[in-house]
């Protein structure tokens, strides 16, 4: 009930106009997001402990075109300060690019639109050195997204995209994404979906994932396993063992600030790890994302609020 009520904030005009202008938020999504420019020297930080890093630029839901490609415009430029300092080369540092902030939402032509500001972002990600992943958004969006990946693989193979296991679909989507050199993300889904679409009780969802993991690793794909779970990282360790995976033939994915000693367990165990980081001023959805994942956070963003009173 609260996750619903949460993700229903998300999407909220007036709460994101209030939360946003209270100075105390700050605090809290310090722990999530990497700061409104800094995602390269985070980067290197976390590189230099052994990680590698997916870097997202905060937005979603773009209305129009212009912002759509200036968002394509700091995905370049990110790329370009990346190679700069050295974090592109071997796809250590890559980019998550969410489809709705390069034009997916558009009135018109927005499949188009996103379709080449993509292109372009890879374009620059491939003459770096490095790689795109494409974010999955609401379960309105899967179709659209996965054809842009489709397309777009043609001339860049390695281009990655996201499955979610909460979607009843997934597990046939995995089947037909777990192809060789196929870079896919599997995550949980952080957004609902009406009944039939989705899967309602947790237990389901984890089930879901375990079976779609098989799916992928058993596959001559490339998987990235996206998750904090301790079961189902224990899960994977052993289906990876079972498949006959090299530790560098898939990685795991963890949040910026989420389970950081977990994070350094497996990289130290010498699984490659790779860290979601966000950056930007526009953090509010991410935010309500991770505060509806966990009540915890919810508590230490309301002790946050309260202890400054
Ligand atoms: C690298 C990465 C990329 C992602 N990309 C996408 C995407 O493209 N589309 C999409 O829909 N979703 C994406 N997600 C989010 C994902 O779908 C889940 O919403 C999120 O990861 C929580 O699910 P979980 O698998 O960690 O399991 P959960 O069952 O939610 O959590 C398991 C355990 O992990 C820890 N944990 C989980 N979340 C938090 C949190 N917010 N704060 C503190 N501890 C936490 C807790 O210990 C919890 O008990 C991504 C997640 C990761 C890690």
């Amino acid at each position: 009930m609260l996750r619903e009520t949460l993700l229903a904030l998300s999407a909220s005009k007036q709460a994101r106009d209030l939360i946003m202008a209270t100075p105390l938020t700050r605090e809290v999504v310090a722990r999530f997001v990497a700061g409104e420019s800094a995602a390269d020297t985070v980067s290197q930080r976390l590189i230099a402990s052994g990680r590698l890093v997916s870097i997202d630029f905060l937005g979603e839901d773009t209305t129009d075109p212009g912002q759509a490609a200036a968002v394509a415009d700091e995905y370049v430029r990110l790329i370009d300060q990346l190679a700069v300092a050295g974090l592109a080369a071997g796809g250590r540092a890559e980019v998550s690019v969410k489809p709705t902030a390069v034009g997916l939402g558009l009135a018109e032509h927005g499949e188009k639109t996103a379709q080449e500001n993509v292109a372009r972002i890879t374009a620059a990600a491939a003459a770096a050195g490095t790689t795109v992943t494409v974010d999955m958004e609401d379960h309105t969006r899967v179709e659209p997204t996965l054809r842009l990946v489709r397309e777009l693989r043609a001339d860049y193979p390695d281009l990655g995209c996201v499955v979610q296991s909460y979607l009843q679909r997934t597990v046939a989507d995995c089947q037909e994404l777990a192809v060789a050199g196929s870079r896919v993300r599997l995550c949980k889904g952080a957004y609902q979906a009406p009944d039939g679409v989705g899967f309602a009780g947790r237990a389901d969802v984890d089930r879901s994932y375990a079976r779609c993991m098989r799916v992928l690793l058993d596959g001559p794909g490339y998987p990235m396993l996206a998750t904090h779970d301790p079961r189902l990282i224990a899960i994977a360790g052993v289906k990876a063992d079972l498949a006959g995976r090299d530790p560098d033939s898939f990685e795991y994915q963890l949040l910026y600030g989420i389970r950081p000693n977990e994070q350094d367990r497996l990289a130290a165990a010498g699984a490659r790890v790779r860290v979601y980081l966000p950056y930007g001023s526009d953090w509010y959805g991410y935010l309500v994302r991770r505060l509806a994942e966990r009540p915890a956070n919810l508590a230490f963003f309301l002790r946050a609020l309260l202890s400054r009173r």
